[in-house]
């Protein structure tokens, strides 16, 4: 399954840390020619650099079509076409109800779900033109499947996510291009450190495998939906979260 990446070309953005990296570099080791996305071109040019294989790295804002498409253009030109999206960038602020201004709710689904828009309609000229179009998205368990104080605007934009790949995956099937999304439970990230110890003890305790995923983790599940033989799945999800949302109540945990 993983050598069907081999030569393929492929974006990331929010590429430059976290699980972005994560994708990356398991899809640069499995022989791909990896682009990394990020605002911050110099970070995403070290990532880049970090992980070898020829890995590229530029900046592109996500909330800004324009700056996708000329991305996107650079890496067609240098890596001679585009086969994998994988749609990850993404931010989580938290704010509570009350204390949330329309500001706040606009930043959040400006990045995770019109940024998601904005980065497949970019990638779409060239996915059409490969023999293996990929789409992932990286969506979350939080707002699918569950929810979590101070995130409700996180939260309706990756259940939204999920949404806009049913039906992009509708859309794009003529074109042999598959749409998907891996919802990543609890994983250690340079994001996830802002939110804590004590988020992190408590989500540790709620999972059944007994641990927080790696962004490997991530990036393996990343790497099936962006293989040749995944062809033939479109519009479904994988969560990756060592079990968390299994348990029905506390006592399940064993
Ligand atoms: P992270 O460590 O904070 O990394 C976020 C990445 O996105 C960085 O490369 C960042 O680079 C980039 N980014 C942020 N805003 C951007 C924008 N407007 N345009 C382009 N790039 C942007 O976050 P993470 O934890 O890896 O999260 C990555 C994805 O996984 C997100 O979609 C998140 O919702 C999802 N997720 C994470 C977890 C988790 O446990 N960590 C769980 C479920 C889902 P710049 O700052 O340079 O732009």
């Amino acid at each position: 399954m993983t050598h069907s990446i081999r030569g393929r070309s492929a974006v990331v953005t929010g590429g430059s840390k976290g699980i972005g990296l994560g994708i990356a570099r398991v899809l640069a080791e499995a022989g791909a020619r990896v682009a990394i996305l990020s605002r911050h071109g110099a970070e995403a040019k070290a990532a880049a650099t970090a992980i070898g294989h020829g890995a590229i790295g530029l900046g592109a804002d996500v909330t800004s079509f324009a700056a996708q498409e000329q991305a996107f253009a650079e890496v067609a030109r240098r890596f001679g076409g585009i086969d994998v999206l994988c749609a990850n960038a993404g931010i989580f602020p938290s704010a509570r109800l009350e204390e949330m201004s329309d500001a706040d709710w606009d930043h959040v689904m400006d990045t995770n779900l019109k940024g998601s828009f904005h980065s497949v309609k970019a990638a779409l000229p060239y996915l059409k033109a490969s023999s293996q179009g990929r789409i992932v998205l990286t969506s979350s368990i939080t707002g699918p499947v569950t929810g979590y104080p101070g995130w409700s605007h996180y939260a309706a934009s990756k259940a939204g996510q999920l949404g806009f790949m049913r039906s992009a995956a509708l859309e794009l099937a003529s074109h042999d291009i598959t749409v998907n999304a891996v919802l990543p439970g609890n994983i250690v990230t340079e994001g996830l450190a802002d939110a804590g110890a004590d988020y992190e003890r408590t989500m540790k305790a709620s999972i059944p495998l007994g641990r927080l995923g790696a962004v490997e983790d991530i990036g393996h599940a990343v790497l099936y939906f962006a293989s040749r033989e995944a062809g033939f799945v479109t519009g479904q999800t994988l969560v990756v979260d060592g079990g968390q949302v299994l348990p029905e109540s506390l006592q399940g945990l064993g």
